[in-house]
């Protein structure tokens, strides 16, 4: 017999709302011979629910993994569930072969995160009841995938709220760690071992594609004219010779290994300035820079953002269009204050670096932040800076990131696109 975890009669109904997890305080007692973690979720009459993982030394106690009692959870069903995930992405991102193919709880997989390079698939495995059958989802992923190799990722703190230890390397093979792969035409270099989380930000993939519309039409608010025979020249009637001269002067900052640095080279930017705090993401956005052809577009500043952005309102330096990627500031609930406030004064900063007309582009990966209250602190930079707001969009991450409608945690990314107008 399955053991059963049965909820608290007065708990909130949660789960049945499609959340996917149950806290330690909303279990009413445990009934369970044996010393399997997969138990039954039911409430407190018995009634089923869900089957879950079980794990005490979490204050996650339990995680659903399947909606029906009949479910034989095993290599096979870890195989239809990556192939699911994965033929939604094909179906979403026709002729896509790097993405996030498994997105934990959304893609009903609790605690696996599975990106794919090419042929190369990078794991994390976040929750106890994962971690126990790793073996189980490594041959799923061969099964379903190939791929030529695959690499682990644990090397996160979140583990250990689970009881597992950090680790990270190959599952099999070894195999070369640093890759190209392809977003949207352009070649992007990725270290799986070496780089942040598992090398690349699939996230914001459909985003960065929103700075098309931006990235020219700023040589003419500069005076610049096209004469006779198509050459450009400047108000004082002196020829252009930079072809680019239309476009945008654009600042990336938290510009990690240049995805959105890229973008805007492709639609046209005329200079491109990355900030970032890690002198290993510059140099692969650098290399990045250079293997599309956009070098001479572009500058790299090895900055803590905060510092850099006050020196550059004091030097009294400007931009047409400035990016803000920052990391998660909240971890969790906690440390929204603080957050909140580093979230107002990049956006305050931010907006005193643009010219007249200029574009904010501003996101936020704290899940802790609602949208609600990012879209407040934003406004309050602005009427702070003495400027006008007008949002062009407002978006999420992107389709190979689902989102559990009965789960916030699983939209967490914010994205907005602001014009930013003067008030005086
Ligand atoms: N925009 C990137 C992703 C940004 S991830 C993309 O599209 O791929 C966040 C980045 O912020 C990381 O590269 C990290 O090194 C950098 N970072 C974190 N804190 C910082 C700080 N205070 N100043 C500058 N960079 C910082």
């Amino acid at each position: 017999m399955p053991g059963k975890v049965y909820l608290k009669r007065d708990r909130k109904k949660r789960l049945e709302q499609g959340h996917p997890w149950v806290y330690k305080s909303e279990i009413e007692r445990i009934e369970a011979e044996e010393t399997d973690d997969l138990m039954r979720i039911v409430n407190h009459e018995g009634y089923f629910l869900a089957q879950g993982f079980y794990n005490p030394l979490s204050q996650i106690a339990a995680r659903v993994v399947d909606y029906h009692e009949e479910s034989v959870i095993d290599e096979e069903w870890f195989e239809r569930r990556v192939q699911e995930a994965w033929e939604r992405r094909k179906r979403l991102l026709p002729g896509v072969r790097s993405c996030r193919v498994v997105y934990g709880e959304a893609d009903f997989l609790p605690g696996l995160v599975v990106d794919k390079y090419e042929n190369v698939l990078v794991v994390q495995i976040l929750s106890a009841g994962m971690d126990r059958r790793r073996v189980w989802i490594f041959g799923a992923l061969r099964k379903v995938f190939d791929p030529t190799g695959i690499y682990e990722r644990d090397d996160v703190p979140v583990r250990r709220l689970e009881g597992l230890e950090e680790r990270s390397g190959f599952i099999g093979s070894e195999f070369e760690t640093t890759l190209t792969i392809e977003e949207n035409s352009l070649r992007i270099a990725v270290d799986v071992a070496e780089g942040q989380k598992t090398g690349y930000f699939f996230d914001q993939r459909e985003n960065r594609t929103r700075l098309q519309p931006f990235m020219i039409g700023w040589g003419r608010k500069r005076g610049i004219t096209v004469g006779t025979g198509g050459q450009a020249v400047d108000a004082t009637g002196k020829p252009v010779r930079n072809p680019f001269w239309d476009g945008a002067e654009v600042l990336d900052c938290f510009s990690h290994t240049g995805g959105f640095m890229l973008h805007a080279c492709l639609y046209g930017a005329k200079k491109v300035t990355c900030v970032d705090i890690s002198e290993k993401a510059l140099e692969t956005a650098r290399e990045n820079a250079l293997n599309n052809g956009f070098l001479h577009r572009t500058e790299f500043v090895c900055a803590n953002v905060f510092d850099y952005l006050r020196q550059q309102v004091e030097a009294g330096r400007k931009w047409d269009v400035v990016i803000l990627d920052p990391p998660a500031f909240a971890k969790n609930r906690q440390a929204l204050p603080g957050a909140v406030r580093g979230y107002k004064e990049i956006n305050l900063q931010g907006m005193k670096l643009l010219r007249s007309g200029g574009i904010l582009i501003s996101a936020s990966c704290s899940y802790h932040l609602s949208a609600e209250k990012f879209l407040t602190l934003v406004q309050g930079a602005a009427v702070d800076a003495k400027k006008v707001l007008r949002l062009v969009e407002f978006r999420r991450a992107g389709l190979d990131h689902p989102v559990l409608v009965g789960s916030p945690e699983t939209d967490y990314l914010k994205f907005g696109i602001f014009e930013v107008m003067e008030r005086h």
